[in-house]
This record gives C-alpha cells, sequence and structure tokens, in this order.
C-alpha cells in the first residue's frame, strides 16, 4: 500500500428536503452523517450521525420519507441545522482535526461522492438557516470528491454513481441507499479499495467564492457611510454595487489600514466589516 499525503479523510453524505419533480425552496439538510477514516491504517476510527429538523419546509414529502427511509418524527425531534453545524465543528475537535488555520494537528479533507453537498446543498443552508452564514468555514471550502480519485483507476469511461462504483470494484451495497450514513459506510468501503490499490487522496475540489453567502459591509465614501448587502462575492459586484450605493463611480476599495481589497479578501469578508471607496479623480 502507497503512503497517503493526508492523515485523516472524513467522509459526509447530506441527505435533504426532496420531491420527484422540483426541491423545495430552500432546500434543507436533513441528515448530516460522517465518517472519520485513518488513512494510515484506512480503518473508520468514529461515526458522527444526526438528522437535521428542516424550519422552511418541515413537513417530509412521501417521496422524500420513501427515498431516504427517513421518518417525520426522527426529524421533528432534531436539532436545527445551525446547531448541528457547531456540534459537528466541535466533533472534529475532538479528534484533533483543526477547523480554523490558526489550529495546529493531523490533516485532513473531507471526502463526498460528488460535489452537490458542498457545492449546491452547503451554500443554500447557509445563506438561508437562522441566523444566517456570513462565511463558510475552511473544513468547507475544498474538499475531495470521491470519483474525481475513481476516475483515476477507472480509466476514460464515464464514472457511475455510488452502487455502479461498488459494483466495479467487486463491492455490495450494505444498508439502505439514500440514508447519509450508509451511504457513509459504503463511500468509506470505496475508500478503502482505492486506497488499496494504490490511489492517493488529495483534494479535488474547491467552493467558488461567488457561492460564499451574503455579507453586509459597512462602506465609507467621502464621509458617508452606508451599509452594502454584497451578494455575490466578485470584484465587479462590490465596485458595482458601491457605485450604485453612492451614485458615483467607485474604482477602488479599501480596509481601513488603506490597503486595497482585492479578490483573495472577499472569502473572509464579515458581516460589519468596515471599507473606504475611492472615487474616481
Ligand atoms: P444521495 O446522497 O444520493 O442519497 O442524495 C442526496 C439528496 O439528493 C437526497 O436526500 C435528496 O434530497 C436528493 N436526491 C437524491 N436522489 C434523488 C432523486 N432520485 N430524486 C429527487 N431527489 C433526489
Ligand atoms: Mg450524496
Ligand atoms: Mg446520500
Amino acid at each position: 500500500m502507497h503512503s497517503q499525503p493526508l492523515d485523516y479523510v472524513v467522509v459526509l453524505d447530506f441527505e435533504a428536503t426532496c420531491d420527484d419533480k422540483n426541491p423545495p425552496v430552500p432546500q434543507e439538510i436533513i441528515e448530516f452523517p460522517s465518517i472519520l477514516v485513518n488513512m494510515k491504517t484506512l480503518e473508520p476510527e468514529d461515526e458522527f450521525s444526526t438528522f437535521v429538523r428542516p424550519v422552511h419546509h418541515p413537513i417530509l414529502t412521501d417521496f422524500c420519507k420513501e427515498l431516504t427511509s427517513i421518518t417525520q418524527e426522527q426529524v421533528d425531534t432534531a436539532p436545527t441545522f445551525s446547531e448541528v453545524f457547531e456540534q459537528y465543528m466541535a466533533w472534529l475537535r475532538s479528534h484533533g482535526l483543526p477547523v480554523t488555520p490558526e489550529e495546529e494537528g493531523p490533516s485532513y479533507a473531507i471526502l463526498l461522492c460528488g460535489d452537490w453537498d458542498f457545492r449546491i446543498m452547503l451554500p443554500t443552508q447557509l445563506e438561508t438557516c437562522e441566523p444566517a452564514f456570513d462565511y463558510v468555514p475552511h473544513p468547507f471550502r475544498q474538499w475531495i470528491n470521491v470519483k474525481r480519485i475513481f476516475e483515476r483507476w477507472y480509466g476514460k469511461r464515464k464514472v457511475p454513481g455510488m452502487p455502479g462504483m461498488l459494483r466495479a470494484l467487486g463491492l455490495k451495497l450494505t444498508g439502505r441507499h439514500h440514508r447519509g450514513i450508509d451511504d457513509c459506510r459504503n463511500i468509506t468501503k470505496i475508500v478503502q479499495a482505492l486506497a488499496t490499490r494504490g490511489l492517493s487522496f488529495d483534494i479535488t475540489s474547491e467552493l467558488s467564492v461567488r457561492r460564499y453567502p451574503p455579507v453586509d459591509l459597512s462602506i465609507t465614501f467621502n464621509g458617508d457611510t452606508q451599509t452594502l448587502t454584497l451578494g455575490k462575492r466578485s470584484m465587479s459586484s462590490l465596485l458595482g454595487s458601491t457605485s450604485s450605493l453612492f451614485r458615483r463611480e467607485v474604482v477602488q476599495v479599501q480596509f481601513p489600514d488603506g490597503a486595497e481589497v482585492t479578490e483573495a479578501d472577499l472569502p473572509d469578508l464579515r458581516n460589519g466589516t468596515s471599507l473606504n471607496a475611492l472615487g474616481k479623480e
């Protein structure tokens, strides 16, 4: 077996409100499960498993209950997303895994089957939960899509879904497909099988800053201070919205210390950040 670049991989698979055609808007997470896998031994060391109570559409559709096997009572008695998200971060920390860049500890990344969980579902959830998040915690900014690792072994053929990957690796699907914790256990088997075949698990995907939740900024221009909700975190949106707000062409935005706000600063802007706008001379 080859050595792995990361000490741990944390397998995660959300289940969410849904219907046979379009999902409810906003779609909400109803199960938040994970498995901590030690990449030196390939052994699962712990599981995190909880249901989540949806607040915008608290009643699950028959389709959703049938698909996931999750019952109305299981979500009715569950904590809300914000509470679960806190518990999840505490769980990562309880295993010594850093959740901010300042913390030290073993190297790890969250692993998904696909990109949907973090590219679509998590941004929606962060933006619509109460209170809404104004940032994306670091463990959720980049991840491993197991399909990209599987692809390196499978060659040019189209990567199948989880049941197809299991089959291709000679493994059986155990438990109930579309129950989050069972999906995590099956995805873990795929990780073990690929690692045993010499595949290396490294980051494959990252969240575009454009998908980060909106942030409320306090912007001053010529002594006039206004609040701006930046819906889309791009430099063109920041300059464009600031120009509209003050009805003057704004060419640069600076932090109070005079440093220019650039693309690289956008992920870390938080509610209440004070900025200064500069107009065209
Ligand atoms: P999965 O991890 O594949 O079990 O799916 C995650 C979530 O995507 C589910 O909880 C549903 O909200 C949604 N989903 C998955 N498959 C379907 C489907 N066939 N029809 C509608 N929604 C689905
Ligand atoms: Mg999934
Ligand atoms: Mg699933």
